[in-house]
């Protein structure tokens, strides 16, 4: 794509560029079926052919210097024509805006370009057994080595780590510290000896994660973002940068899924008091969508004026992933006997198989990035001025 600053002109750019790339993407790999890692590299791939990974990026790093509003813009653009999430979404949400901000000269040089034209793919080594919602507990351990750090852990939980070329992760490189102090902020080498990615099969029979082994790896100095000892500050703050476009093509989908939704109880077969009860059910599931939409909105009024979503990031968070739990399950009973079909069925059943492997893959979605209850406890601190929970150091 040509460079253009100027709205609406990069919107309609882009719409110039998603429909017809779209048209011939859905030939390889059609609407219903899953969205696998071989299609998500791919739609990876023509995002990054072009240039359209690094909207907000200055220009100094190959960057098309858009406002955020255009990149919101281009998200929600690409959901409501149901394209995936690209298989670096990682590295293009979380990692490059950290990088911009925190980075040295020398690690933008060396990074951002991989990620800008689609050559490495990142994963996050944050989770550990034992440091999911207490992330502050990590215990993956960095010792100081002549050029650098010797890192010694495991990982758990780690999105793609079979596939990726590096990691950014959260080492304890203090021995004495405890919580969040001591911890730093790494780039590691998923090719250098000493790592090691065991995949772990999920509920929809996929693969998609991984447990991640550190033995002696070395890492060199220069490959710590910030200051050692300021990796918690860190991935907070790339924390924000998640939050703040993460949601809204989640919501727009979750608006389609209604609509299907909406589309199962027309054509269903239902006794009259059934139907009373599934329409009670869905108009909730409406209303819960409804306000979803208000708080992404919210959110991304935030972001857009270059602010971080805060607590309200913690309420789209809780408010999405429950309600769309809701949306799935009705979508699955409605669907009756159809969706007795495993989620791996293709041809006359692609579509039931479908709905069977989204309301598997859903049940991850009130875990992955903080879970409910964590959710619940942050909107009750920060903003009910409860007691402050003393078991978990922070998430
Ligand atoms: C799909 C998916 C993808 C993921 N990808 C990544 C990734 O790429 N990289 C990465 O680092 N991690 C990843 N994770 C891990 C994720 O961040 C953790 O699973 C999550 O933070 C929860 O941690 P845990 O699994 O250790 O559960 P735990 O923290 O052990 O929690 C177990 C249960 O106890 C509850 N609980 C815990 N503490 C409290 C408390 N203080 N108050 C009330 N209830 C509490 C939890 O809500 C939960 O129900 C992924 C997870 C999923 C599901």
């Amino acid at each position: 794509m040509t460079q253009s600053t100027q709205e609406p002109g990069f919107l309609g750019e882009a719409s110039a560029w998603l429909l017809p790339t779209l048209a011939s993407f859905r030939q390889e790999f059609p609407a219903h079926t899953n969205p696998s890692q071989a299609c998500r590299i791919r739609w990876n791939t023509l995002l990054c052919d072009a240039n359209l990974v690094s909207l907000t990026w200055p220009a100094e790093h190959s960057g098309r210097a858009l406002p955020t509003r255009d990149l919101i813009a281009f998200h929600e653009l690409c959901a409501r024509h149901g394209a995936p999430q690209p298989i670096n979404s990682i590295a293009h949400s979380i990692l490059a805006p950290t990088l911009l901000q925190f980075g040295t000269a020398s690690q933008k040089e060396r990074f951002l370009p991989g990620i800008r034209l689609g050559a490495e793919i990142w994963c996050q080594g944050y989770s550990e057994p034992g440091s999911g919602s207490d992330l502050a507990s990590v215990r993956t351990r960095g010792t100081p080595s002549a050029d650098g750090w010797l890192v010694n852990g495991h990982k758990i939980w780690t999105t793609q780590a079979h596939l990726a070329r590096w990691c950014f992760a959260l080492v304890r490189t203090d021995p004495d510290s405890v919580g969040h102090r001591g911890l730093s902020f790494m780039l590691i080498d998923m090719r250098a000896p000493g790592v090691r990615a065991s995949p772990i099969r999920q509920l929809t029979g996929e693969a998609d994660y991984n447990e991640v082994f550190f033995e002696n790896v070395a890492v060199p100095a220069e490959n710590i973002v910030g200051d050692v000892g300021e990796g918690w500050r860190i991935a907070m703050a790339a924390a924000e940068y998640e939050r703040g476009v993460y949601f809204l093509p989640r919501v727009v989908q979750l608006e389609h899924e209604l609509q299907r939704a909406q589309a199962l109880f027309e054509h269903a077969e239902l006794l009259a008091g059934e139907r009373d009860v599934y329409a009670h059910r869905l108009q909730e599931a409406q209303d819960r969508c409804q306000v979803t939409r208000w708080r992404v909105e919210q959110v991304i009024g935030r972001v857009a004026a270059g602010d971080t979503p805060g607590i309200d990031g913690a309420i789209l968070k809780l408010l999405w992933s429950e309600t769309r739990q809701m949306v799935i399950e009705l979508q699955l009973e409605l669907a009756g006997e159809r969706a007795v079909v495993g989620p791996e069925a293709t041809g006359e059943y692609a579509e039931q198989a479908s709905i069977v492997r989204e309301f598997l893959w859903s049940r991850a979605e009130t875990i992955v990035a903080g879970t409910s209850e964590i959710q619940r406890n942050i909107i009750a601190e920060r903003l009910l001025g409860l007691p402050k929970d003393k078991s978990i150091h922070a998430n």
